[in-house]
């Protein structure tokens, strides 16, 4: 068994898109600006022994506001920058009702299963309440990114960071580290 620390794409690994004044998505590879620190945070992880997945949900595709393709190579680019196990998104929209959308544990629990990942050893880290709903539902311990966008006192969130290389010292200094 592995232990891992999952990431929520937008707003963590990569800058959000703002459209219409609200955070959103990059819809195509020229939108995805990774974020300066990603790199050698993922490193240090790497590093200590953690596997790295990114699970992100990507809705714009059931809307039919970005193609299968075009997340395909926004995946293709982070990954070619950033060395992460397995990229996992959730296509679908609210109305599809499936296991996989965030704040739901779907996509964690189905990368834990193929790649044998010890979730009571595992993190995940988000800038949005959903991500952290969903990895507390995996059995992760929780680190919210703090932004104006999100509301940090009541995510919920184990663990509350300005900044996504603080990540490192918090994971270094959990208890969970050690189980
Ligand atoms: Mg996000
Ligand atoms: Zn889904």
């Amino acid at each position: 068994m592995t232990k891992a620390v999952f990431f929520d794409r937008d707003g963590v690994l990569n800058a959000i898109v703002e459209r219409h004044g609200k955070p959103a998505s990059p819809r195509t590879p020229a939108e995805l600006h990774i974020e300066a620190e990603a790199l050698a945070t993922v490193q240090s992880l790497k590093a200590a022994g953690f596997a790295i997945f990114v699970v992100t949900n990507q809705p714009d595709v059931r809307r039919g506001l970005m193609s299968a393709a075009s997340l395909k190579a926004i995946h293709a680019k982070l990954a070619a920058v950033l060395p992460v196990n397995e990229i996992l998104a959730c296509t679908h929209d609210t109305a599809d009702d499936c296991p996989c959308r965030k704040p739901k544990p779907g996509l964690i629990l189905d990368l834990a299963l193929r790649h044998g990942v010890d979730l009571s050893k595992s993190w995940m880290i988000g800038d949005q309440d959903r991500d952290i709903a969903c990895g507390e539902a995996a059995g992760c311990e929780t680190i919210l990114l703090s932004r104006t966008y999100n509301s940090a006192d009541r995510s919920g969130a184990d663990h509350v960071v300005e900044s996504l290389s603080q990540v490192i010292s918090v994971i270094q200094s959990s208890a969970r580290r050690c189980a």
